[in-house]
């Protein structure tokens, strides 16, 4: 099967360690950007520099006509794909419950939970074997909030990563029988700058002592696992979760 693989939020951090072990394990990589074009561009040129191929493509997931281009731009520049990992996810800072407003929660949950359907969507559309497809396979980004909750930090954030488990889970019974596996990683405590979104930097190294393995973790060991999970190697697993969260 030709590999042609959609990353959202490839252009750093998770996104970007598992853009360039795809690209190692000979898929062709489209990576997708909300804004930071160079940092996307990086990534598609240390690829191509390895002899690979890859492209960069501005959407914001959250909006519809966005991911319906993006998925256009796939078609006509890559061909059919065959794997989507939805990883483009955002929080924002530090907060209780009792101080998050309705405009936030609509960011959150637009940027993390819609867009994973859009572009689950849009990949079923074009994978299924009911609509002509050759399957595929999803790996979706969850967290581990999902099921530790983030009390005090972003129990927003955790909420819609609890969202991408059960749309996993639903999603991996919908298209079983159409050649699509639908499954999902449950990262923490990753280095990323993604903890600066939440208003600290440092959060990984403060935490880390409380983690069974006193360490955080790297992007390239969450890829590990996407990778894996998108292979043949996982041929009989879906609607299932690795956690990676050092034992926590
Ligand atoms: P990151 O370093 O902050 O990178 C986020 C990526 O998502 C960037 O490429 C960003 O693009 C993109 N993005 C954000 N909003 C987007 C949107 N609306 N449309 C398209 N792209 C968008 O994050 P990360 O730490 O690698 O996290 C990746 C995934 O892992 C997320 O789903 C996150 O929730 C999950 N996760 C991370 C950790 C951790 O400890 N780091 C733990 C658990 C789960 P631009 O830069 O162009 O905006």
């Amino acid at each position: 099967m030709n590999k042609v693989l959609v990353i959202t939020g490839g252009s750093r951090g998770i996104g970007a360690a598992t853009a360039l072990l795809a690209a190692a394990r000979e898929y062709t990589v489209c990576i997708n950007y909300r804004k930071n074009q160079a940092a996307a561009e990086a990534v598609v040129d240390e690829i191509k520099s390895k002899g690979g191929n890859a492209i960069a493509v501005a959407a914001d997931v959250s909006l519809e006509s966005e991911v319906k281009n993006l998925f256009k731009v796939i078609d006509e520049q890559l061909g059919p794909i065959s794997a989507l990992v939805n990883n483009a996810g955002i929080l924002e800072k530090q907060m209780r419950v009792e101080d998050i407003d309705a405009a936030r929660l609509h960011r959150i949950f637009a940027a993390n939970v819609v867009g994973s359907f859009l572009c689950a969507r849009e990949a079923v559309r074009r994978m299924s074997t009911k609509h002509g497809g050759h399957g595929g396979a999803i790996v979706n980004v969850s967290s581990a909030a999902s099921r530790l909750g983030s009390a005090g930090e972003y129990v927003d954030y955790a909420a819609s990563k609890g969202a991408i488990d059960t749309l996993t889970i639903g999603l991996s019974q919908e298209v079983a029988e159409e050649g699509i596996r639908v499954n999902a990683v449950r990262p923490a405590f990753i280095y990323t700058d993604m903890h600066a979104d939440g208003g600290e930097p440092g959060r990984v190294d403060r935490i880390k002592e409380s983690l069974p393995m006193k360490r955080g973790g790297q992007p390239a060991e969450v890829a590990n696992a996407i990778l894996w999970l998108l292979s043949e190697e996982a041929s009989y697993t879906t609607g299932t979760f690795i956690d990676l969260a050092g034992g926590k």
